[in-house]
């Protein structure tokens, strides 16, 4: 009897197929997604009581793997002296003061409940602060299913985009401008067009949500000069990538590599919940003074700041603080991209990966893809097959070759070894 099956028959009853975010229903890779039934440190164990390897955590959030014992506790006591007040509470300053001391850029930071809703009031302070309409954002990276932000690219040179999704209507994707990632040219052209109507340009500086693509170092310096010159913003969406990829986030990785780099807006989540629904968005006082009770930009939660989801990121944030968890986590992830890469050699597959910090992405390709165009040209049915093989073993990876993995604390050499083993077998497969 396949209980996950089971369950999903019974979900696609009452739930729009069957789940709550669409990326779980396995459309991409074809099969039965597998209900959670627990998980504990890198696992997690399905309906039907199978064990897998977990590489998505949440899609980011459970950086120390799943259920550390310090989280836990903390949650745990935090809900005995309740669960939600509408009214301020201690920890919620001290998580502001915490996130403000780890990433420099930000002098002060809201708090809210999801990334989507982080990355939304973003854009909107960021047109209150300016008084401009237009936003840049580049094709394959994602903030969230904000009506503004679900564009994709007209054709042509830097032009305004066109809904990716039903029930947007073109008028509020007017003001999106869609680029292609990495690409300086166009970058150019689209500040030399509009550079004095651009509130704020829009970023994932690793992006996560087209597998694993870095921002270069000549396109992030240039995004930095165009928004100066012009008076735009430069929101870094660090959803992902806040306290994932390093301490300081990935702004800090740019700040090596450019020197007084800053974005001038951070959109934050995933990792700062720990698991929990929390999210932040955050800059220099001067743009946040515009924000509600402040000055004229609205934005407001009823759970915003929970006092159980701010134990959870404190939590967490207190663990990932700690001396050398960076430099571990960096080394086991570079090892399982590794073992991967010479699995994949052996068996005369292609294969190209990259990670920074505890995230990771690898393409079916002998080169890595520089935007989302040349993601979308890997070879989808031998993606899935490989997806397949490995959850057979009791490896989860992301079900899609759009998105990139997590490696969390937990997660130890022989988890690696393990899933290198497996990998071996499913790439002598393909
Ligand atoms: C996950 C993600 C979001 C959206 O966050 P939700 O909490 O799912 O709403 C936004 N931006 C990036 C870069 C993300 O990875």
């Amino acid at each position: 009897m396949d209980h996950n099956q089971q369950l999903f028959e019974r979900a696609q009853k009452v739930i729009p197929g069957g789940v709550n975010s669409p990326v779980r229903a396995f459309r991409a890779v074809g099969g039965t997604p597998r209900f959670v039934q627990r998980a504990q440190g890198a696992y997690f164990w399905d309906a039907n009581g199978n064990k897998h390897i977990d590489y998505i955590g949440s899609w980011g959030p459970m950086i120390l793997g799943h259920g550390h014992p310090a989280v836990l506790e903390a949650v745990q006591k935090a809900a005995l002296d309740g669960f939600s007040f509408g009214a301020p509470t201690e920890r919620e300053v001290e998580l502001a003061e915490a996130i403000l001391e780890l990433v420099p850029s930000i002098d002060m930071v809201r708090l809210v409940s999801s990334g989507t809703e982080a990355g939304m009031s973003t854009i909107r302070l960021a047109r209150g602060a300016t008084g401009r309409k237009t936003i840049i954002k580049f094709e394959g990276c994602y903030h969230g299913h904000a009506d503004a932000l679900l564009v994709k690219a007209g054709s042509g040179l830097a032009t305004f985009g066109n809904p990716t999704s039903a029930g947007v209507p073109p008028e509020v994707v007017q003001h999106t401008l869609v680029l292609e990632y990495n690409n300086v040219e166009q970058l150019e052209a689209a500040f030399a067009q509009h550079g004095a109507d651009i509130a704020c340009l829009m970023i994932e500086p690793i992006a996560g949500n087209m597998n694993f693509v870095r921002a270069s170092v000549p396109f992030m310096k240039r995004c930095r000069e165009l928004c100066t010159q012009h008076g735009a913003l430069l929101a870094f969406d660090e959803v992902m990538t806040g306290f994932r990829v390093a301490l300081g986030s990935a702004q800090s990785v740019y700040a090596q590599l450019i020197p007084g780099f800053e974005p001038d807006m951070t959109v934050m989540g995933k990792v700062i919940g720990g698991g929990m629904p929390l999210a932040a968005f955050g800059a220099k006082r001067a743009v946040m003074e515009h924000l509600a009770p402040l000055g004229g930009v609205y934005q407001a939660g009823t759970l915003s700041g929970n006092p159980v989801a701010t134990a959870c990121g404190l939590a967490t944030l207190k663990e990932i603080r700690k001396p050398g968890f960076f430099e571990a986590l960096s080394a086991r992830t570079q090892s399982l991209v590794a073992g991967l890469a010479a699995a994949a050699n052996e068996a005369g597959v292609p294969f190209r990966g990259d990670s920074q910090g505890g995230m990771f992405g690898f393409f079916l390709l002998d080169h890595l893809p520089q935007n989302y165009a040349a993601v979308m040209k890997t070879d989808g049915p031998r993606f899935n097959r490989f997806f397949h093989g490995m959850l057979d073993r009791g490896v989860y990876f992301a079900p899609a070759l759009y998105e990139a993995g997590f490696v969390s604390a937990a997660h130890t050499e022989a988890d690696v070894a393990e899933t290198v083993a497996a990998a071996k077998e499913v790439f002598a497969s393909l």
